[in-house]
């Protein structure tokens, strides 16, 4: 039995209050809390969630990514495996699960619902309907992922419709990607059971998805940018927002993630309880995840922090075990079977010679 205890300023996020309290840990979960009358340093919080993001982006393995994602206080991520199931099919994703498996981060995969994205596509490989149902059945993939088809949805098409009846079926939560659709176009897209979407760009147009009832994940990544115009979603619907990245490139993972976003929402005077609603709870609320809330009985997934301001992360800890400290990680590196790589033959600089007919312009 592993038992140990921590003290801090504990962030009860559900009740809106920060107590100085002890937590007891045993076997990795919390099985007590004390409050004290004070004298203790530093912050205890739930640890972040990015609710939207693919891994591939990092061109990492889920386990060198989880490597690094702990070093800013992430826990858990959402993730889609949409870009290896472009190039290897159900394989592809039955990879990164198992992968990230080798490690003790949370990662919660999907099925990509749209490979290729579209038929326009020269993809490597194709998710048929029935495969996306096989991989929904399994216990370890928690959602159907991002529905790029919205036309089809729109248009009731066959193939999707049956991908979007598999999650339907079992419960799972169904993800979003509607970019620009509005009004009536947006209604029906969330009637057919899709209830979030990342790609909202403007304010006025997550609204409308609001009202058709669909969680906003507001997206801050190395490729789109939606914190500026988004952010005052944070105080108008503190329930139905995360934060997300959807693409973090390997410069970006090493700065910063979930984080920063904290900092840049308290700094732009947002109420620090709605910040981390959108940072911890709500995506692990939403898609029903088992990730540690700093209650009693919960796995103890946290962190610690200096201040509520820089969110500098002191130490992260996942199902009691300590996972980073002061910026390094404590997840040691595991070896994979790689799937595939590439062949090329050496060139030499005149293969790339170009015959041309008549004279020279130069
Ligand atoms: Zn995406």
């Amino acid at each position: 039995m592993t038992t140990f205890s921590l003290r801090g300023n504990l962030v009860d996020v559900p009740a809106r209050r920060i107590v100085p309290a002890q937590i007891n840990i045993v076997d990795g979960r919390i099985v007590d809390i004390v409050e004290l009358k004070g004298g203790v340093d530093g912050y205890l919080l739930p640890g972040f969630v990015d609710a939207h993001v693919h891994v591939e982006s990092s061109m990492l393995l889920p386990s060198e990514f989880a490597r690094l994602a702990v070093t800013h206080g992430t826990v858990a991520t959402v993730s889609d495996p949409h870009e290896i199931a472009n190039v290897l099919g159900a394989t592809g994703v039955e990879f990164m699960i198992a992968n990230g498996k080798q490690v003790p981060f949370k990662f919660f995969f999907g099925v990509p619902s749209c490979v290729p994205a579209t038929v326009f596509e020269t993809a490597g490989a194709r998710i048929t309907a029935d495969q996306v149902g096989t991989l929904l059945d399994r216990e370890d993939v928690w959602y159907l992922s991002e529905v790029m088809d919205f036309p089809g949805v729109l248009t009731g098409a066959d193939e999707v419709m049956k991908k979007i009846a598999h999650a339907r079926r079992l419960g799972k939560p169904i993800d979003g990607h509607a970019p620009g659709l509005r009004c009536k176009d947006a209604a029906r897209y969330a009637a057919a059971g899709i209830s979030t979407d990342h790609e909202c760009v403007t304010l006025d147009e997550a609204l409308d998805k609001l009202a058709c009832g669909m969680h906003i994940q507001i997206r801050e990544g190395s490729a789109a940018k939606n914190f500026d115009a988004l952010h005052p979603l944070l105080s108008s619907h503190p329930d139905r927002v995360m934060f997300c990245t959807d693409d973090k490139h390997p410069d970006g993972l090493v700065a910063g993630h979930i984080n920063d976003l904290c900092a840049r929402a308290v700094a732009a005077g947002h109420d620090l309880f709605n910040v981390l609603r959108a940072a911890c709870t709500n995506t692990v609320a939403h898609y029903q995840l088992p990730v540690g809330q700093l209650r009693v009985g919960d796995p103890a997934d946290f962190i610690v922090v200096d201040d509520l301001v820089g969110f500098r992360v002191k130490r992260t800890y996942i199902n009691g075990a300590l996972l980073a400290e002061n910026g390094e990680t404590l997840i040691e590196s595991v070896s994979t079977k790689r799937l595939n790589n590439f062949h090329c033959d050496p060139r030499r600089p005149l293969d790339f010679r170009t015959p041309t007919k008549g004279a020279s312009a130069w």
